[in-house]
């Protein structure tokens, strides 16, 4: 029996090409640090819509369930977007995050020092390194609060309600601070609490939970002002802990801080072992089956999976040096700049493994 058992969930558009290239490289990794891993495929998304008529099958579920992790491409396209909102892709997605339980959202906002340049910020203020970790809490908040329409003052009005338990906010909280405290044990919390009650909550539970925590620095921040701070001075954040939907926008707002979109992973976590671990990009199908996209966000998803829910920090660590040492002379075109060799999606994957 192999040590881990992973689902692969490739999905759509590009999500094959670049989900085989981070099987290569944990293939490689594996034979390097001496374990075994066995793979399942499973359908998700417009793929799993054209084989069963449904973006989320039982069966897919079911797998994901069985395996140590799941390591996702990306669903969607042209084909599936007349389609009505719960049988899309992306309904899948949702399905997927909901059936797992995976509450907990990780977005690392990192540069590699050879990727500066692809920045929108200017180099003085990214310094030598940004490596920012936004942990967003993923099922609780205004995007799952009641919501409805009703007639005020002879008009029609919508609204929505932003609502979290201690419960929610404590289990986000805790892995942010088991996060920090492998890391530079230091968190930034971002809320709203001069204005809504909500976030009073979330900030009195976070104190609390801090003090489990002792080791570890906690300040808090308005989110306003973190949207600003985020530009004006981003190496001040190590880890932030936020709600879902200010973890939403800042996450974005800190993924155009790294510049590309193809070199940005994405882990959800469940209380337990089990994650699910893809690029934050989608299935780019404009690029789709010409070999040309950017493996690496999913080559750097599998290092996460591989720190997070597998227990291989130093499997992971080889993964990130080779991919950092792959970018100070070879790019795929969506990162090309002068003076680098161009690749494709194939050939940037045997880069990393050669590298390892
Ligand atoms: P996208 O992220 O797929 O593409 C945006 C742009 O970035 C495109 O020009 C694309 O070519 C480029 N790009 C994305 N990933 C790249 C990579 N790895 N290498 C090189 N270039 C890359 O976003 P979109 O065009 O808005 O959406 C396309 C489809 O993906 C839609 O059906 C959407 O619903 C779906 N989607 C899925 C996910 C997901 O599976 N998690 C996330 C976002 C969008």
């Amino acid at each position: 029996m192999a040590d881990y058992k992973i689902t692969l969930l490739k999905g759509d558009g590009i999500g094959p090409e670049i989900v085989n290239q981070a099987v290569k490289v944990l293939n490689k990794v594996s034979e390097k640090f001496d374990f075994t891993v066995e793979y399942d495929e499973a359908l998700l998304g417009g793929c799993a819509i054209d084989a069963t008529g449904v973006p989320l099958p039982q069966e897919t579920i079911d797998k994901c369930k069985a395996s140590d992790s799941v390591l996702l491409g990306a669903v969607g396209g042209p084909k599936w977007d007349s389609m009505s909102g719960d049988k899309r892709p992306e309904a899948g997605l949702l399905g997927i995050r909901g059936a797992l339980g995976l509450f907990a959202n990780l977005r690392p906002s990192v540069i590699f020092g050879p990727l500066k340049s692809a920045s929108p910020i200017k180099d003085e203020i990214i310094g030598n390194k940004l490596d920012i970790m936004i942990v967003r809490e993923l099922t609780g908040g205004i995007y799952f609060g009641e919501r409805g329409r009703k007639e005020v003052h002879g008009q029609p009005a919508a609204w929505d309600t932003e609502m979290y338990t201690v419960s929610e906010v404590e289990r986000i909280a805790r892995v942010a601070f088991d996060l920090a405290m492998k890391r530079n044990k230091k968190i930034t919390s971002v809320d709203k609490a001069n204005v809504l009650e909500s976030s009073r909550l979330w900030r009195e539970t976070v104190i609390r939970v801090s003090k489990e925590y002792p080791e570890v620095e906690l300040n808090h921040m308005y989110v306003d002002n973190c949207a600003m701070q985020l530009v004006r001075n981003p190496r001040q954040f190590d880890v932030i802990v936020t709600s879902n939907i200010f973890g939403d926008i800042l996450s974005d707002e800190a993924s155009m801080i790294a510049g590309s979109i193809g070199m940005l992973a994405s882990a959800s976590l469940s209380g337990g072992k089990l994650g699910l671990y893809e690029p934050i990009h989608g299935s780019a199908p404009d690029i789709a089956g010409q070999n040309i996209a950017n493996p690496l966000a999913t080559i750097l998803s599998v290092a996460m999976m591989l720190r997070y829910s597998l227990g291989r920090s130093d499997a992971a660590d080889a993964i990130e040096a080779a991919v950092a040492k792959v970018l100070e002379t070879h790019r795929t075109p969506d990162i090309y700049e002068e003076s680098m060799i161009k690749v494709g999606c194939d050939e940037m994957g045997d880069l990393v493994c050669s590298m390892l």
